[in-house]
């Protein structure tokens, strides 16, 4: 039994940080994964589903100490039978686990996966951050070559385009390999060691843990400090060097724009090379509803996804050896929102006809008549449960449907219907077993 008693309006409201889809808002998600899984599908990646609980070293390793997502953000249980999970907070360490525990290194290599579905992280909830989130990713795992980075991020830009999002930004950086970073973190240390007196509580913390994450600071104080301090691409050695220009080489090929942003680390331990975060630079939130310190306040760009190379993760995650990978995660409620034009889903059809029935004997014959329609792929709506002519024909007036077919008692009994043309208001008595050739020929 928990400690904390529920009150009868708590018991009511979902979690906070956590929402319920539906309506217009789940079709928004339903279309952005459709289109996102055909581009996915057409660059030859496979679906994959992983469990919404991961042991709990899957990310304290994988992803690492000194982030946010571990240390502070992780939803853990422990189970009745003394086992810590933890609900995925992200999704590539996942895949990875899936990826060895398959034996996917034995499959011609790279191996391409995409995946989608809820994500958890305990965060302060506000607009466009929530504690139960959805995310759409794609990994290339198994190669390590620099044309998959390029690939990776031209279907992330594709997926955004086409998924109706204006204005859309990529910013760019690499952190390179262990022997470039390891330069690059002592140079990072003294840098900050300097700025000490104005760093926060955090970002000093940060210094000792991951001093790369300062780096990503909201902190207004650290703006200047972090526009100055030494770039990663500095410490680039020439394998490293050779790999990012590889990867910027191919993207002017493809014509994806982006901006080199030398502050872009993305905090998580993972990554080496090539990291890469979409934004779009319309804020669609009005300031005044973001709280203070948020992102988007200070920014005006809004993240949609990021992600980059990860090629020590499987050896982070204890496995004895290096698996090269490269992938991203998008942030699926974020970009619904700021989508001015959502691609519907399939099962999203206009209906062409609206269905009326009047009396018993109608009512009764009523889902046959509907199946028929069905089974002809023509979509139809209705309202069985009402009675009355004046309520429905109300109905299939506001709805602005073409036609509307009348099953009275007559018809059901002739085996027949009306079709009635809405605008001319004209109607036609038609067998029931000629409706679906009629009706596909209007
Ligand atoms: P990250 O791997 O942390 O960069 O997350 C990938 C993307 O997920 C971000 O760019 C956001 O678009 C989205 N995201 C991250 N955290 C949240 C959250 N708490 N609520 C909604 N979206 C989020």
């Amino acid at each position: 039994m928990s400690d904390k008693k529920t009150s009868r309006e708590e018991l009511f409201q979902a979690p906070k940080g956590m929402r319920d889809i539906m309506g217009d808002d789940y079709y928004s998600y339903q279309g952005f994964f459709e289109k996102a899984q055909e581009i996915a599908e057409y660059y030859g990646f496979k679906p994959i589903q992983t469990p919404i609980l991961e042991q709990e070293e899957i990310f304290t390793k994988g992803v690492g100490g000194g982030t946010d997502i571990v240390d502070k953000e992780m939803y853990s249980v422990k189970t009745k039978g003394g086992d810590r999970l933890v609900m995925r907070p992200e999704g590539t360490a996942s895949v990875m686990r899936a990826y060895i525990e398959h034996g996917m290194q034995n499959k011609p290599q790279p191996v391409k996966l995409y995946y989608s579905g809820p994500l958890f992280r305990h965060d302060k909830p506000q607009k466009g951050r929530y504690r139960e989130f959805y995310t759409f990713g794609i990994e290339v795992i198994g190669s390590p070559k620099s044309i998959m980075d390029a690939v990776v991020i031209h279907m992330g830009v594709l997926m955004l385009k086409e998924a109706g999002i204006e204005n859309i930004s990529l910013k760019i950086n690499s952190i390179g390999d262990a022997e470039s970073r390891k330069d690059y973190l002592k140079e990072l240390v003294n840098y900050y060691k300097k700025h000490l007196g104005k760093m926060n509580v955090t970002d000093r913390q940060r210094l000792k843990d991951n001093p790369l994450r300062i780096l990503d600071s909201k902190d207004p104080n650290l703006f200047q400090i972090n526009a100055d301090a030494p770039q990663s691409v500095s410490f680039l050695n020439s394998t490293s060097k050779k790999h990012f220009k590889e990867v910027m080489e191919h993207l002017n090929e493809i014509g994806v724009d982006y901006e080199l942003d030398h502050t872009l680390v993305r905090g998580l331990d993972y990554y080496t090379h090539t990291v890469f975060e979409f934004f779009t630079t319309e804020s669609s939130q009005p300031e005044d509803k973001v709280e203070p310190g948020a992102e988007v306040s200070l920014t005006k760009r809004l993240a949609l996804g990021g992600g980059g190379r990860y090629d020590y993760l499987s050896k982070a995650m204890g496995y004895k050896k290096e698996i090269p990978g490269v992938g991203f995660g998008f942030g699926v409620d974020r970009i619904v929102e700021a989508s001015k034009n959502i691609p519907k889903p399939r099962v999203k059809k206009k209906s062409k006809v609206y269905f009326i029935q009047l009396g018993t004997e109608a009512k009764m014959k009523s889902l046959k008549v509907i199946e028929v329609l069905r089974q002809n792929k023509i979509p139809v709506r209705q309202s069985l449960s009402k009675d009355s002519l004046g309520s429905q024909l109300a109905i299939a007036e506001k709805s602005g449907i073409p036609h509307t077919l009348i099953f009275g008692q007559k018809e059901a009994l002739e085996n027949s219907i009306i079709v009635r043309d809405m605008a001319s208001r004209s109607q036609t008595t038609v067998d029931i077993d000629k409706l679906a050739k009629y009706l596909k020929s209007l």
